[in-house]
């Protein structure tokens, strides 16, 4: 099979718009662009040469992911969850960030406090743009205002990793977040460039269902009945959990949608190709990954309104030490693993169809990610087998009908 170009990884639809690439051939050769459907994508500014194409394939997590050493030895493989030293639920101390963030605010209690106990200079996460409320910027944050800013999440695309020359460019150490393919993107680069670890001490991540395409926003804002040229603040939800979308207009009107019906019925209707088949989407590849810790309702997540939980994976030792040390800023419980399936059932049933998923797209000759030590047998082993065939054919179905 022929080598990866980066334009084949865009053109397969592998690209999940992380920014690595720019940040491994410098942002003179390449830029994240918001292309026609609504993606960000590198846009090259010169042609590639054969090293800066080498360069690509090393750092790209679209392509493929591989557990090195990365895992800490004391971390078991829990099929599906990944490397767990720790299992947790619980919520920032601080009410007002738990109230602002997505789901307990824990990853804005933890870069609080690596910023306040200088364990870290500065952190690189994203927030919405100062000058437009759709768009989403990778900022270097420095104080709990800043970091408080970049609370809650966004539905949208954004591309972090390309922001990491900048970060590296200024003096000091600082914490990186991102999706766990942008986590994975900056694992990669670490790799390549070992001296980096002590530059980003600590990766931290969330589960992903998926990017929605700029168009799933332009759907809801539709059904809000605002058109985006009277937005004056868009947030896809926070204050509360989960909390509202809500737009406010230049002239004052206030319009929301439940975040049920928002995630639910619209943005998830607009998810990125690549994220389809994403076998990482609870971020192995970090230190310590947070997700909503849904309370049940007759085996399924309940989305009632509530004081926000996060859940609370612990990876590495570098994650051991973080939750060990932030006791003053957040409050966590140990969690039961044989709850995740229950709260994450989406989480679940992606990568234990995975394996199914990619042979049916291989034997229709489509190009698909190399997953190595992310143990997607043993995840299929836990699904039902009718499950698994009906991924498999579901699949192969898409593919005889060109729509993969
Ligand atoms: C696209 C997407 C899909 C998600 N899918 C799931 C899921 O399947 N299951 C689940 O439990 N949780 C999912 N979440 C995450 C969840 O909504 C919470 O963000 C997570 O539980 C962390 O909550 P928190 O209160 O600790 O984080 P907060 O304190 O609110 O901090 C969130 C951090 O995430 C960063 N961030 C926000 N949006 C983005 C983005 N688009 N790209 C990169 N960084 C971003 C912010 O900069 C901030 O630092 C998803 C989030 C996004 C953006
Ligand atoms: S490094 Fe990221 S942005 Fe670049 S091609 Fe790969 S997935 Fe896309
Ligand atoms: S689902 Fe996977 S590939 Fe898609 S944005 Fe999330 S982490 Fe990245």
């Amino acid at each position: 099979m022929a080598e990866w170009t980066l334009q084949a990884i865009v053109e397969s639809g592998l690209c999940s718009g992380c920014g690595g690439c720019v940040a491994a051939v410098g942002p003179e050769t390449l830029q994240m662009r918001l292309d026609g459907s609504g993606w960000l994508r590198p846009q090259a500014l010169r042609t590639l040469t054969p090293a800066d194409q080498q360069a690509v394939r090393e750092v790209c997590p679209g392509i493929g992911l591989r557990h090195g050493d990365t895992a800490s030895a004391t971390a078991s493989y829990l099929p599906v969850w990944g490397p767990v030293s720790r299992l947790a639920a619980g919520h920032a101390v601080d009410p007002v960030i738990r109230h602002r963030a997505s789901s307990g605010g824990v990853l804005s209690a933890l870069l609080i406090h690596l910023l306040e106990s200088r364990q870290v200079d500065f952190v690189l996460h994203t927030r919405v743009a100062a000058d437009d409320p759709l768009r989403n910027d990778a900022v270097l944050s420095a104080t709990r205002e800043e970091v408080a800013l970049g609370a809650g999440s966004r539905y949208a695309p954004a591309s972090p990793v390309a922001m990491l020359p900048q970060a590296l460019a200024r003096p000091g150490r600082f914490a990186f977040v991102g999706k766990p393919c942008d986590v994975a993107a900056v694992r990669k680069i670490i790799d390549r460039q070992p001296e980096l670890s002590q530059r980003i001490p600590y990766l931290l991540s969330f589960m992903c269902a998926g990017t929605p395409s700029m168009h799933g926003t332009l759907e809801v804002l539709a059904r809000l009945q605002v058109p985006p040229a009277e937005l004056a603040e868009f947030r896809y939800r926070g204050d509360g959990w989960p909390g509202l979308t809500r737009a406010d207009t230049r002239d004052g009107r206030v319009a929301t949608l439940d975040y049920n019906t928002a995630w639910g019925n619209i943005l998830n209707r607009h998810l990125q190709p690549r994220c389809k088949l994403c076998a990482d989407g609870t971020g192995e590849f970090a230190d310590l990954v947070c997700a909503d810790a849904w309370y049940g309702k007759d085996g399924y997540p309940d989305f009632a309104e509530r004081d926000g939980r996060s859940l609370v994976i612990v990876r590495t030792a570098a994650g051991q030490a973080l939750a060990a040390g932030a006791g003053k800023a957040v409050s966590l419980e140990d969690f039961d693993a044989a709850e995740l399936r229950r709260i994450q059932p989406y989480q679940f049933s992606r990568k234990a169809g995975m394996l199914a998923r990619l042979t049916a797209m291989r034997l229709f000759g489509r190009r698909v990610p190399r997953y190595l030590g992310l143990h997607l047998a043993r995840c299929a082993s836990l699904q039902r087998p009718w499950r698994l065939l009906k991924e498999f054919l579901g699949t192969g179905l898409r593919c005889a009908r060109g729509r993969i």
